[in-house]
């Protein structure tokens, strides 16, 4: 039973990787920490349920990564994804830090394997967690309680006490029990971003966020960023950058994972619902595309879009929940996808006649191309000829947004003066849009949580004492 009625050392809201490895540090740090989680148990943890891996830099190979990434080569993949919009003394602080989260991680219990192929080609630069998120966040959890942190479920922080700067209580309402005030010395906030807020990424987006499927946890609704926002605290980041990929138009509307995604587009093309190519499916290594299908696919009529293959790559990839739709002829197909077929032929009939003679090998930017149709096809191009043809139906899955709040080296909330906040950091997704003005290179996510996570938890802990 955890006595409310006391003021803890440091409140963490959230209970993903970012509140975990937060609470963990300040606990080692000597602080009393409390962790209020929106979900039920059963639920704990977030969108961290749903990941494989993280991205570190390190000098080395080491017994699961295959080489060195070395904090140089980390920053220009970070300059490349986000064409140049992140905080750029943040995300150099983040990516040497990550060197050491490797090995802190694993002594807050975690446990690494090694990549598995057939998705993204991951194996030099990401740390895949084994057992996946889920095992992640096990590990953290008991970690936490082992040293002693106190932790609530279905704990939900509804309201924020706030003055100039400095965090007084939060309210916190539970199905039991009711509201309660929870007082702390501290606040750490990775209560993650507002992607699983419909209403309020139709500000941005319009009608269209209707036809999204939200990847993660409903859970994520942006109440905390909505309130610090309210209270002063400077935002970061465009409201309408999110990572967000081509998933499954058939998966559910919350909470579909990591099996939900198409990892194929590279070996076929993708139309939308006038059966018309809209981008080049050819134009980098997956890794560094798979994350830009979710906006592509929102940009078009109705949300949706379909990749289309044929029978000779269908082992090419790693297979997804749902199976592919076939056809007999591309105009079966075509019927099934309640596309017209004359448009469908006429596009595949194109395509394949301006596909070049080439080498296909999908993990370096090979030379079979297409030539003379817009848009081009600038890599592993080939024809689609082989019965029987397969489509997926994909709709935009948004993995998690990027607005949030500005935050310092030391994890520290900045007011919309510049001042830092007294007493109030942030970790996570929460704070992503600092690092992440846009774009995304697969493990990022984890990156931020972690390292900003254990810096906050470190500093809030001091930050109590003083
Ligand atoms: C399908 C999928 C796969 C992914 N795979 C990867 C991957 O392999 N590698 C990677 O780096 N990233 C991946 N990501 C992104 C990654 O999940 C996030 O970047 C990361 O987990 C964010 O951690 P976090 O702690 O900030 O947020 P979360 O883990 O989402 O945690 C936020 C927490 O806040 C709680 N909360 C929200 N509002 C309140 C409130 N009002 N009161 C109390 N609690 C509240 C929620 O219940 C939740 O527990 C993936 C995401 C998805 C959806």
């Amino acid at each position: 039973m955890v006595d409310l009625t006391r003021r803890f050392d440091v409140l963490v809201i959230g209970g993903g990787n970012a509140a975990l490895c937060a609470a963990i540090s300040a606990r080692r740090a000597g602080a009393s920490v409390l962790v209020l989680e929106g979900a039920p148990k059963f639920y704990r943890g977030g969108n961290t349920r749903h990941t494989r891996n993280m991205r570190c830099a390190h000098d080395a190979a080491t017994e699961i990564l295959t080489g060195p990434y070395t904090e140089e080569e980390f920053w220009k993949d970070l300059l490349l994804v986000t064409g140049g919009q992140t905080d750029e003394e943040l995300a150099r602080f983040m990516i040497h830090e990550s060197k050491d989260i490797l090995n802190w991680i694993v002594e807050q219990g975690v446990r690494w394997q090694p990549s598995l192929g057939g998705t993204l080609s991951l194996g030099r630069t990401n740390s895949f967690f084994l057992g996946g998120g889920r095992a992640m966040l096990n590990a953290l959890y008991r970690t936490a309680e082992e040293l002693g942190v106190d932790i609530l479920y279905d704990a939900e922080v509804i309201d924020l006490n706030i003055e100039d700067g400095m965090f007084l209580s939060a309210q916190l309402k539970q199905p039991v029990g009711g509201k309660t005030e929870v007082r702390a010395s501290t606040l750490v906030a990775a209560a993650g971003g507002f992607e699983a807020n419909i209403e309020w990424l139709k500000q941005y987006w319009g009608e269209a966020a209707d036809n999204f499927l939200i990847r993660g946890t409903p859970f994520n609704r942006g109440a905390i960023l909505k309130m610090l926002l309210a209270k002063g605290v400077q935002e970061i980041g465009d409201p309408t950058q999110c990572h967000a990929v081509a998933i499954d138009a058939r998966a559910p509307k919350f909470d579909g994972g990591i099996i939900t995604r198409h990892d194929s587009v590279v070996f076929g093309i993708v139309v939308n619902k006038h059966a018309e190519r809209f981008y080049d499916e050819g134009e980098d290594i997956w890794p560094k595309r798979y994350a830009i299908w979710g906006r592509l696919v929102a940009a078009q009529p109705d949300q949706i879009a379909y990749i289309i293959f044929d029978s000779t790559v269908v082992t090419s990839f790693m297979p997804t929940l749902f199976p592919p739709i076939a056809g007999a002829t591309i105009a079966e197909l075509a019927g099934k996808l309640e596309l017209d077929a004359a448009a469908l032929e006429k596009t595949i009939t194109e395509f394949n006649a301006a596909v070049q003679p080439g080498t296909f090998d999908h993990t370096i930017l090979d030379d079979c191309r297409t030539e003379g149709i817009t848009p081009p096809k600038t890599h592993w191009a080939r024809k689609i000829e082989t019965a029987p043809y397969l489509a997926y139906p994909v709709r935009p899955g948004i993995t998690f947004t990027y607005l949030g709040t500005r935050v310092n080296k030391q994890a520290r909330m900045l007011m919309k003066d510049g001042k830092p906040a007294a007493n109030m950091f942030a970790a996570g997704e929460i704070m992503a849009g600092n690092v992440l003005g846009k774009g995304y290179a697969a493990g990022m996510g984890m990156t931020i949580g972690s390292v900003f996570g254990r810096v906050a938890g470190r500093e809030a802990a001091r930050n109590a004492r003083n």
